[in-house]
């Protein structure tokens, strides 16, 4: 690869992010989703999603297998393609944010130094670290893919939880413990947060 941003100028448009946003009637945003893999981040985010869709927001969900299906599809699970995997969806979401979208993510993310790569990226105060919170065995139990299966019988390699680590957040904007709540709950609580730091307002 070429590094080419020597000589490429960003662009700025003609569009403001706050004249897009009167356009929207809330603020972009990212709701960014971590914790390990079933404990439940995909569910609580579709539920998420249909709320705001009520309440006549602007969002997009971005999902670990269809970004892994395109953009990331050449990328394996090793540290540092989990890094460059999270960097380009930072990426992303920050564009969708620009736009004045409320971007909402769910992916593993395990490492805490890639998760604050994006909220430098997208900025402190338009990024929500929603901290999924559910024991291993838990997850394991729902195994929704049967990957936990799979995992713990060494057939995937470097799964997260069982065979590579998960980094909890330290200082998460919400956490939720999906043992014990209900996905409407927590998606529930996501709009509470959404509506006290003021995004879901112009
Ligand atoms: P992830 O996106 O974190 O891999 P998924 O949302 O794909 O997880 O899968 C979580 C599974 O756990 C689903 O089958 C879902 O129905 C189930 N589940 C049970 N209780 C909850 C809960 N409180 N919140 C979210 N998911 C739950």
């Amino acid at each position: 690869m070429t590094p080419s941003s020597e000589n490429v100028t960003w662009f700025d448009g003609y569009l403001t992010r706050d004249e897009r946003e009167v356009l929207h009637g809330h603020k972009g945003a990212a709701v960014w989703f971590t914790g390990l893999s079933a404990s439940g981040k995909s569910t609580i985010a579709h539920f998420l999603e249909k709320m705001l869709y009520r309440r006549k927001c602007s969002t997009y969900s971005f999902d670990g297998d269809n970004v892994r299906h395109g953009l990331c599809r050449d990328l394996g699970f090793s540290p540092d393609e989990r890094k460059e995997n999270i960097r380009r969806i930072g990426e992303m979401v920050r564009l969708f944010v620009d736009a004045g979208i409320i971007a909402i993510t769910a992916f593993i993310s395990p490492y805490r130094a890639d998760r604050e790569v994006v909220r430098k990226l997208v900025g402190e105060h338009r990024f929500f670290e929603v901290y999924v919170q559910c024991p291993v065995e838990v997850c394991a139990k729902r195994d929704p893919k049967g990957l936990y299966q799979r995992a713990m019988a060494g057939v995937i390699k470097e799964f997260t939880g069982v065979s590579a680590p998960y980094e909890v957040p330290e200082n998460p904007s919400l956490v939720i413990h999906s043992e014990v709540v209900t996905p409407v709950e927590a998606a529930e609580d996501v709009i509470e947060l959404l509506n006290r730091t003021r995004i879901l307002e112009r």
